[in-house]
């Protein structure tokens, strides 16, 4: 692998095609800015492996999730967009089933507890009549809207064709050596961004995670469902099923552990038999306070990160990368919970690279 060292045209130079670096170089275009990506296609990628999952209500009791309000409404105009400038399929809104865990759990959605506007989020049924044959759930569910699925293996294809017309991507490994000083390196590596001696000193907490490709046969599932385990509907009767937590053996290599987890939540959640096509593992950039990583290096002030997603990256990536831009283009401010700057204190505790 070549170690490349950027020309000096580019103003921004973002490091890792994933789903943080393509977003936030597609977004840089769009205000008119010089980009060059490198990317190394050999380098395990989170988003090749992820489900692409995005889901506006999470918990027991579905609360909506951290700036739903403002993160929601910008990705659902963000992907079809999107789609029509790469001339991509990959953004898929899906409503999604989630039986009720419990008797307490049918209990609380019964009752006056539910806030008066959990219905801009979700409706919900006392009985399995649409699943009875598919989907063990006697006590009924919820089912959400605005929730759906990012096919974000087709999206980076996309992307990367885009890229390559452009004549700005170079896949290549990068090392950080001789950065001119009116240019910005915007890391985006996802999990190997904790091996960066620039940035190691923030708190990543990644998260390895498995996914299962199934089929199963005549039951035409149009929702995607979700407890304990989601299975989301590919077309052709092929079926995502995911995906497990682990915080041990952080590495790309799928488990027989893994298997078997996922096929038991199947079994917990599901009726009809299915069959295994193919089986993936991905590590998840996810960190300690389970918020982004995103701005400039406390000292040098050329080099900044794009990180942290975890398991929400289909979500926060679009809001949060016109964010950045809008600081690294118009140096508005950056939301306070994402901004590395809130572990400056760790930065002044570690040695120096
Ligand atoms: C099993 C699993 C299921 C998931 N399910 C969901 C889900 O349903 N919904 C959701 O929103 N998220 C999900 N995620 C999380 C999602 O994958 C991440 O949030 C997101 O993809 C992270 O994107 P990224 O660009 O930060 O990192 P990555 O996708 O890992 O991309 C990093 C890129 O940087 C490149 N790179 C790294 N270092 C260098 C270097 N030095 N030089 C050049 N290139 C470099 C790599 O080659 C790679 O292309 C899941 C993840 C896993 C593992």
């Amino acid at each position: 692998m070549n170690n490349v060292q950027p020309n000096s045209s580019p103003k921004y130079i973002i490091i890792g095609q994933g789903l943080a670096g393509s977003i936030l170089a597609y977004l840089l275009l769009q205000e008119g800015q010089n980009v060059q990506i490198i990317d190394t296609p050999e380098f395990p990628s989170s988003s090749k492996v992820a489900a692409g999952l995005y889901n506006p209500v999470t918990g027991r009791k579905l609360v909506r999730t951290w700036l739903v309000d403002e993160i929601f409404p910008f990705l659902e105009d963000f992907y079809p967009q999107l789609e029509k400038e790469l001339n991509a399929k990959f953004f898929h809104p899906q409503a999604i089933y989630r039986p009720f865990v419990n008797e307490d759990s049918q209990k609380y959605f019964k009752s006056d507890h539910v806030p008066d506007d959990f219905s801009d989020f979700g409706t919900l049924t006392f009985d399995n009549t649409k699943y009875q044959n598919i989907v063990n759930s006697q006590l009924g569910g919820v089912t959400t809207k605005h929730s759906g699925w990012v096919d974000l293996k087709t999206m980076l294809l996309a992307f990367r064709g885009y890229f390559l017309e452009k004549g700005i991507l170079r896949e290549e490994n990068f090392s950080l050596k001789n950065e001119s000083a009116d240019q910005k390196i915007i890391f985006c590596e996802g999990f190997e961004g904790r091996n960066n001696p620039h940035f190691s000193y923030l708190p990543f907490n990644p998260v390895k995670g498995e996914v299962l490709d199934i089929q199963i046969d005549n039951i035409d599932l149009q929702e995607i469902i979700n407890q304990g385990a989601f299975v989301i509907p590919l077309g052709e009767n092929n079926y995502r099923l995911g995906a497990t937590y682990s915080w041990h053996e952080l590495d790309f290599t799928p488990t027989e552990q893994g298997k078997n987890d996922l096929i038991e939540k199947y079994q917990k959640l599901m009726k009809p038999s299915m069959r295994i096509l193919s089986h993936r593992a991905g590590v998840r950039p996810a960190t300690k306070d389970r918020r982004p990583l995103i701005g400039m290096h406390p000292e040098n002030k050329n080099i900044g990160i794009f990180n942290g997603l975890g398991s929400k990256g289909v979500s926060l990536a679009p809001y949060f990368a016109k964010q950045f831009v809008d600081f690294l283009v118009y140096q508005k401010e950056l939301h306070p919970e994402v901004n590395i700057n809130r572990f400056a204190s760790l930065y002044l505790s570690v040695d120096k690279v």
